[in-house]
């Protein structure tokens, strides 16, 4: 996949303050507050710096956590894992493979088949409603 790269200028410009904070500064939402953790529609959710699709409506559940919650990504080579050791904990921080952008985490508490829980927030993603 050829990847999209920008300078911290470029994302600024196109990205709201929030998405930029979250996206490119490795920032969180705070839980119940994004606008996709109690979507219920169906639809593709794609990246939010540059569009790519990365999570479908179908793989959508819901967590309790108050972040929108998936057990895989669209395709396995959408997104990419970095082990993120900050806050005194070892997670696995969740990247969009063509940007970068810092999406979220994922954890290995989901639901069958995969048993993960790709948790992301939702300022990091625009939704596209369709089928
Ligand atoms: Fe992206």
């Amino acid at each position: 996949m050829e990847k999209v790269i920008k300078s911290d200028a470029e994302w600024r410009k196109i990205l709201t303050p929030e998405q930029y904070r979250v996206t490119r500064e490795r920032g969180t939402e705070r839980a119940c507050t994004g606008k996709y953790w109690n979507n219920h529609r169906k639809g593709v959710y794609k990246c939010v710096c540059c569009g790519l699709e990365l999570f479908h409506s179908d793989a959508k559940y819901d967590s309790g956590t108050g972040w929108p919650s998936f057990w895989q990504p669209v395709a396995n080579d959408v997104i990419r894992t970095e082990i993120d050791p900050s806050y005194g904990m070892i997670r696995t921080e969740v990247l969009c493979a063509r940007c970068d952008a810092h999406l979220g985490h994922v954890f290995d508490d989901g639901p069958k088949p995969t048993g993960l829980r790709y948790c992301i927030n939702s300022v990091a993603l625009e939704f596209v409603e369709g089928k």
